[in-house]
């Protein structure tokens, strides 16, 4: 697994960003052979750049807010013919993932459309809970999470590993026993700690209830419920600097010594 991004809601380039990274979610998952990719953020114009045609990929898509799909019309493997992309994702407000990708790529938000631009072999694939896709070895299932306006966890199983993706989730609701189920004795779990209780609740800044995000304290409580064996930090709060991501992390290795805050290029082998 290698994260091409890892920041939460907005890019957040800069000097005081350099050691987590400023890109927002796209992580590389390899099974073997196989390619997949989990969202589309900023992170996924250098993935793009990393590997030259013919590439061929997996794109799941989490759900379709900016910060998980704003990577999509700089992703230039797109413009290549050569490469062939499935791409899965939820249908939402009555559109499929197909019309909702379409429907970002054009005026006046963005200058062409991706029927214009897009010359790789594409296939878009309604994705949801309950649903399984296998691709060669590997088997990718979800879950709707806990987020507004829905988003979907997806959990991948290959030769007896698992990693297992929730990104965007708040905690506190009938969802994390879900999620506890789904994820249960997973190798990875990377979860959405994007804030502290203190500015979760208020207690700095305005209350951030509501908003679809969760704690660090609650990425605890959520890797001891499944019993996963390595907690992966994720979605990091853009103003949230490298000194505050250390302190942040030092917090959660007294609980999980093992966890891991996600940093921009890191790869994580799981064996
Ligand atoms: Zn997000
Ligand atoms: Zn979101």
């Amino acid at each position: 697994m290698k994260f091409w991004g890892v920041r939460g809601s907005i890019p957040a380039p800069g000097s005081s960003t350099r050691r987590y990274g400023g890109n927002t979610p796209c992580v590389e998952v390899r099974c073997g052979g196989q390619m997949l990719i989990f969202d589309l953020g900023s992170g996924v114009r250098a993935l793009g750049q990393a590997y030259p045609a013919p590439l061929k990929a997996h794109i799941f898509l989490s759900h379709y807010h900016y910060d998980h799909l704003q990577g999509m019309p700089f992703f230039t493997p797109m413009f290549v013919p050569l490469n062939e992309f499935a791409i899965y994702g939820p249908t939402r407000t009555g559109k499929t993932v197909q019309e909702i990708i379409s429907g970002q790529m054009q005026q006046p938000y963005f200058p062409v459309t991706a029927e214009m631009v897009f010359r790789a072999k594409v296939e878009y694939r309604p994705f949801g809970e309950g649903m399984e896709e296998r691709i060669g070895e590997a088997r990718v299932t979800a879950v709707e999470l806990n987020h507004p306006g829905g988003n979907l966890g997806y959990r991948v199983d290959y030769r007896g590993h698992s990693v297992v993706y929730a990104t965007d989730i708040e905690h506190g609701s009938d969802v994390d026993a879900r999620l506890a189920a789904f994820a249960r004795e997973t190798d990875l779990l990377i979860y959405d700690a994007m804030y502290t209780e203190d500015e979760y609740r208020g207690r700095v800044g305005p209350p951030k209830t509501g908003w679809g995000h969760s704690t660090w304290q609650a990425s605890i409580q959520a890797a001891d419920r499944a019993q996963a064996k390595t907690l992966v930090l994720f979605h990091h709060e853009p103003t949230r600097d490298d000194a505050g991501m250390e302190k942040m992390l030092r917090e959660v290795k007294r609980h999980r010594p093992e966890a891991v805050a996600a940093r921009e290029l890191q790869v994580l082998n799981v064996v």
